[in-house]
C-alpha cells in the first residue's frame, strides 16, 4: 500500500507484516554453530521479532544441559556442599560460547556475577529458591543470544519475563499464566525491535520467579505467542517435525505435514513428546496456528498444527504408544443394574489417591487402565482387597506391563473398516489384543497389549497405514 505525503511525493507507507514468535530449543542454542543457524533463521523473515530462548542444551551426548548443572548446584548449596566446581562449568558454558563468537565480554561478567549471586539467596522460607537457580540458565542465555544479534547486525534487545508482564500464579515449578499477562504482553506487538525472551518462567504477582514444569519454555513461547496474537508460533527443535510413527522404530517414518490441535493431543499423550503439552493450551485457545521446525534443515516445512486442517490427510495420521499400564478386569453379573457401582469403583481409586487413564465398559464388566508406576505392591494389594470388598465382584483381576498403542486421525471415525484393518494387522502377526477402547474420544482407538508386543504392533500398523 501506498499513499501521498502532503509534497505530492510517492511514499511507501509502514505497512504492518504480521508477527511470528519463534522458540529454541536447548539443543539449537548448545554451541556457536548452532547460534549461527539461529541468527539465520531470524535475519531471514522480518516477521520474527519475538524470539524465545531455552537455556543451553548439550552438544553431544554426553554433555549436561545447563538446566541439569543448575539443579546440582541447587542441591549441593542447599546441602552446604562444596559449589565452586559446579559454578564454573555453568559459567564455563556461557564463556564457550562468549569466545567462539567472539561477542563482547562485558555481558559475560554480568552474567558470572548473577550466577554466583545465587548463592547468596536465603534457604530458608524461600518457596521459590529452586525456580530461581532453575531460571536463570533461561535468562542468561537470552541475554547471550541478544548480544549475539546486536553484534550481528540486528536490532535486538533481552526483554525479561517481568518487563514483558508475563505474570502467573505462585506454584512453584508448575506456573500457570494469569489470565491478565494476555494484555499485558499484547502491548509489544508491534514492537520495531527483535525482543529475546527467556523461556520457561514468570514473574508472581508479588515478584517472585516461578517456572513453569520442565520443558517449559515451550509454554512461554505459546503465551507470548497468544499475547501478541502471532500469526504463527514457530517451535524450532531439532527434528524435521512430528513423525508419522517413532523413528526408534520405524526407519526415517515421514513427518506429518499437518495436525489438528486435537491429534496433536492424543499423539502427545501417547508419547510423542515433541512439545510440552501443556505447551498448545494458550496458542491452542488464541487460535494460533504452531509449526514445529528443525534448525538445521530449517526450510523442512515441519509440521502444523491449526484448529481445522486444510491438508487433507489419509484417515490415520500418526500412531504413538506409551508403555507403564495396568488394566484391572472387574466383572459382575447384571453390573449394569446395580445402583451406585461405577461411583464406589471409583471412590476406592481416590480414597487411594490413584488416578486412572481409561474406562472402557460392556454391561456386566469394566477395565480400569492406569499407570503402573503409581502402584507399589503395598498399594495394589489394598486396592485389589477394597475392590473386592467393596464391590463383590464375579471376578477380579489386575494385568501389568501394558503398553496402550494409538492411531490417530480426525477422519478415522467417519470412514468404515480403520479398526478392522488395525485389528487384522496385529491378529496377522498373532498380537493379542487385550483391550480396545475406540468408546469416546472422536480422534482416535487405542489398543492395549502386551509391552513386549509393542513394537511388531507398532510396525504392522504402520505398514498397514503408511505403507505400499
Ligand atoms: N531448560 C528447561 C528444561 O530443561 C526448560 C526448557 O528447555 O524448555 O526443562
Amino acid at each position: 500500500p501506498s499513499s501521498h505525503s502532503l509534497s505530492g511525493e510517492l511514499h511507501w507507507q509502514w505497512f504492518p507484516l504480521g508477527v511470528n514468535v519463534v522458540k529454541f530449543g536447548g539443543s539449537s542454542l548448545a554451541s556457536a554453530p548452532q547460534l549461527q543457524k539461529v541468527l539465520q533463521i531470524v535475519k531471514e523473515e522480518p516477521r520474527r521479532t519475538f524470539v524465545v530462548v531455552s537455556a543451553p542444551g548439550k552438544r553431544t551426548p554426553q554433555d549436561i544441559k545447563v538446566t541439569d548443572l543448575l539443579i546440582q548446584y541447587y542441591q549441593r548449596y542447599l546441602n552446604n556442599e562444596e559449589i565452586e566446581s559446579t559454578i564454573s562449568a555453568i559459567i564455563r558454558r556461557y564463556e564457550d560460547l562468549f569466545d567462539e563468537l567472539h561477542l563482547d565480554k562485558a555481558v559475560l561478567a554480568d552474567i558470572a556475577i548473577s550466577i554466583r549471586q545465587l548463592a547468596t539467596l536465603p534457604k530458608e522460607n524461600n518457596a521459590f529458591l529452586f525456580d530461581y537457580f532453575l531460571a536463570s540458565g533461561e535468562d542468561n542465555n537470552a541475554k547471550v543470544v541478544a548480544s549475539f544479534f546486536k553484534q550481528n547486525g540486528l536490532d535486538a534487545r533481552y526483554i525479561s519475563p517481568k518487563e514483558l508482564g508475563l505474570l502467573v500464579t505462585p506454584e512453584p515449578g508448575n506456573a500457570r499464566i494469569l489470565p491478565k499477562a494476555l494484555e499485558k504482553i499484547s502491548v509489544y506487538r508491534e514492537t520495531q525491535q527483535i525482543l529475546v525472551i527467556p523461556g520457561f518462567f514468570g514473574y508472581t504477582e508479588a515478584g517472585e520467579i516461578c517456572t513453569f514444569s520442565r520443558g517449559g519454555s515451550d509454554i512461554t513461547g505459546s503465551i507470548v505467542a497468544a499475547g501478541v496474537q502471532a500469526d504463527l508460533y514457530e517451535n524450532f527443535t531439532d527434528v524435521d517435525g512430528i513423525y508419522v510413527a517413532h523413528p526408534g522404530i520405524i526407519e526415517q517414518p515421514q513427518t506429518i505435514q499437518e495436525l489438528t490441535y486435537r491429534e496433536m493431543r492424543e499423539l502427545a499423550y501417547a508419547g510423542f513428546a515433541v512439545l510440552h503439552d501443556e505447551a498448545l493450551m494458550p496458542a491452542y485457545r488464541a487460535n494460533i496456528p504452531v509449526v514445529i521446525k528443525n534448525t538445521n534443515n530449517p526450510h523442512h516445512p515441519g509440521t502444523l498444527i491449526t484448529t481445522s486442517r486444510k491438508v487433507k490427510h489419509a484417515p490415520v495420521v500418526g500412531i504413538a504408544s506409551d508403555q507403564g499400564f495396568a488394566s484391572i478386569y472387574i466383572s459382575k453379573y447384571l453390573m449394569n443394574r446395580e445402583l451406585g457401582f461405577g461411583r464406589r469403583l471409583l471412590e476406592v481409586l481416590e480414597k487411594l489417591a490413584l488416578s486412572y487413564e481409561h474406562m472402557p465398559s460392556g454391561i456386566d464388566d469394566i477395565t480400569i487402565v492406569l499407570r503402573e508406576d503409581q502402584l507399589t505392591t503395598e498399594i495394589e494389594n489394598r486396592l485389589m482387597a477394597q475392590l473386592q470388598e467393596v464391590l463383590a465382584p464375579d471376578e477380579l483381576r489386575i494385568t501389568h506391563h501394558l503398553s496402550m498403542i494409538m492411531i490417530v486421525g480426525e477422519g478415522m471415525r467417519q470412514r468404515i473398516g480403520v479398526t478392522a484393518e488395525s485389528t487384522m494387522a496385529l491378529a496377522k502377526e498373532k498380537i493379542n489384543l487385550e483391550m480396545i477402547n475406540q468408546g469416546s474420544s472422536e480422534v482416535s482407538i487405542m489398543f492395549g497389549i502386551k509391552k513386549e508386543q509393542e513394537e511388531k504392533a507398532i510396525k504392522a500398523l504402520y505398514r498397514t497405514f503408511f505403507h505400499d
